[in-house]
Formats: C-alpha cells, structure tokens, sequence
C-alpha cells in the first residue's frame, strides 16, 4: 500500500486498486448514476450536450463509455474520439483504421511479451490516467 495525492480532489489517500480516493470515488458513481439515468430519458445526447446537461465532464464520460460502463446501445449519439487520429468512434480506444495499423505494426516488431500484469484492467487504468496527465498540461 502505498500514500498518493488524489489527482481529483489532491488529498492523500492509501493508493490501492483505485487512482483516486474513496470520497471522490464515491462521488464519481454518483455522476455515473446520474449521467446514466440522464442518457435513459434522452437517449438522443450527443457526448456534449449530456455533459453540459449534467455538469460531468467530457473525458470522464468518455472513459465511461470506453471502459463499457455507458452502453452505446442506450445512446445512438454518442461518440466518442479515436484516441490516436481523434476520429469518432463508438466504443473502445481506437478507430477501425488505427486498429488495423496497429495490428499490423506489432505483428512486424514481433515484440515477446516479457512480463505480464497480473491485474489487465488496472494496467489499462494507469494508462488512462497518465495520458489525462499529459492533456492537462
Ligand atoms: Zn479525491
Ligand atoms: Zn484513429
């Protein structure tokens, strides 16, 4: 275990599975309750217009969405940005095109998997979270 600043609310919390502490954690569920029973009654929102209509912010809903929390299914309107190109997407990270040339680069490098985490989805959450970092500056 280990002492970390909350990089929501900058309180020290005891960093275990979750980047932020339990208290802005709380309040995240509350917003994705909140965001979730919006996008039931108007399914229609596009990403901006339910995060204006909500006060949640656009990267947060977004990493909804791409963890699978906000089904699409729900919200025909939704889309979100290629991570990489920033083309509209539907779900995960990556665009088809910017998939495929991924696929494509890692089959060429044939790079051997050293080491595996034990935890696939925290990994994926640290990545989130240092890309966010980066975009902040
Ligand atoms: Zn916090
Ligand atoms: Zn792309």
């Amino acid at each position: 275990m280990s002492l970390d600043y909350c990089p929501r609310c900058g309180k020290l919390f005891s960093r275990t599975i979750r980047e932020i502490c339990f208290n802005c954690h709380q309040e995240l569920e509350k917003d994705y309750e909140r965001v979730v029973q919006f996008l039931k009654e108007n399914p229609g929102l596009t990403l901006n217009e339910l995060s204006d209509a909500t006060g949640v912010g656009v990267k947060q809903i977004t990493r909804w969405v791409r963890e699978g929390r906000i089904s699409i299914a729900m919200a025909p309107n939704l889309v979100i940005a290629c991570e990489v190109c920033g083309t509209p997407i539907r779900e995960g990270t990556l665009c088809e095109s910017c998939r495929r040339r991924l696929a494509k680069e890692v089959k060429r490098i044939q790079t051997p998997v050293v080491r595996r985490e034990p935890d696939a989805s925290v990994s994926r959450e640290d990545t989130y979270h240092i890309t966010d970092r980066l975009r902040d500056r």
